[in-house]
């Protein structure tokens, strides 16, 4: 089993530069895969069980700097999942109606009801991001959004929904190799973008960024997980153990519930055939 950089305790200071971006050593790429297809199998499993007991929803929140592959866990961890109860969400910068509105209001819309899950690549992290980054509200405004986030996702959470937050937590190194690679690769030349090195340029002040939002808003209900992701492989493996480890202990909780729902199901029937048989 993979080692988790796991956080649930509001207010305990991290620092990205001493959490790993490599799997460690000695970890077995084959292995690695055979680990994630036996993984890939569970998640399905239980995914049918939460869908099935509609007593709990999923809500999965990706986050990292451009190329560090929320796209690629889209693919590879949904690619697993039944699509009939999986919404993936991208948010990019706001519409003018979204500005309108408190920053909260256009995710919220988009939270999973019960049965469901929710893939959400960018969220509502990214307004004590990028907007503070670049200054696009004043300091005053997103300072107040950390206590709201936390109060947001524990309303969330009071409603049943299973919350996982993931930063996909890459090296400048690779990054600058991702950038290079898809200006080489006439494939990947179409997700370029200039805005990506112009981002990368603001490299320090995203990695303060990210370290007080994980540092602030992980909670026991709601954790972060700083996934090492320089190895696409053992990314989707940490991901996919999370979320697996995330559902697994409900498990026999929906199981019950089905086996209730089963039972009644049958006594209906067998009235209902009774109820036929005198008539
Ligand atoms: P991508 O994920 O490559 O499609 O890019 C989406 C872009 O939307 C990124 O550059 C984000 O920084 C930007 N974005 C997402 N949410 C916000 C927000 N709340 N305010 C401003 N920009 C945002
Ligand atoms: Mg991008």
């Amino acid at each position: 089993m993979p080692p988790t950089f796991a956080f649930d305790q509001p207010g305990v200071r991290i620092r990205l530069d001493e959490l790993p971006t490599d799997p460690p050593k000695g970890t077995s790429r084959k292995e690695a895969e055979a680990r994630l297809a036996e993984l890939g199998e569970e998640l399905f499993e239980l995914q049918d069980l939460l869908w099935g007991a509609r007593l709990h929803s999923l809500l999965v929140v990706l986050q990292g700097r451009d190329t560090a592959g929320k796209d690629g866990v889209i693919k590879t961890v949904a690619g697993y999942l039944n699509p009939r109860g999986v919404h993936v969400v991208s948010f990019g910068p706001p519409t003018q109606e979204e500005l309108e509105h408190d920053f909260l209001w256009r995710v919220h819309r988009h939270t999973p009801r019960k049965g469901e899950v929710a893939i959400w690549n960018r969220s509502h992290y990214e307004d004590v991001l990028v907007v503070r980054v670049h200054g696009l509200t004043p300091a005053s405004i997103w300072r107040e959004r950390y206590g709201h986030i936390c109060d947001f996702e524990e309303l969330l959470a009071e409603h049943d929904t299973i919350v996982r937050k993931f930063f996909l937590h890459i090296s400048h190194r690779e990054q600058q190799a991702r950038l290079l690679e898809r200006e080489r690769d006439p494939r990947k030349a179409w997700k370029l973008s200039v805005g990506d090195w112009r981002e990368r340029e603001h490299w320090d002040a995203y990695t303060e960024a990210y370290e007080e939002a994980i540092s602030r808003c992980a909670t026991p209900r709601a954790p972060w997980i700083v996934v090492p992701a320089d190895a696409k492989w053992y990314r989707n493996l940490v991901v996919a153990e999370a979320l697996v480890e995330a559902l697994r202990p409900y498990r026999p909780v929906w199981e019950a519930h089905l086996d209730a729902l089963g039972h009644k199901a049958r006594a209906e029937l067998a009235a209902y055939r009774a109820a036929a048989r005198t008539s």
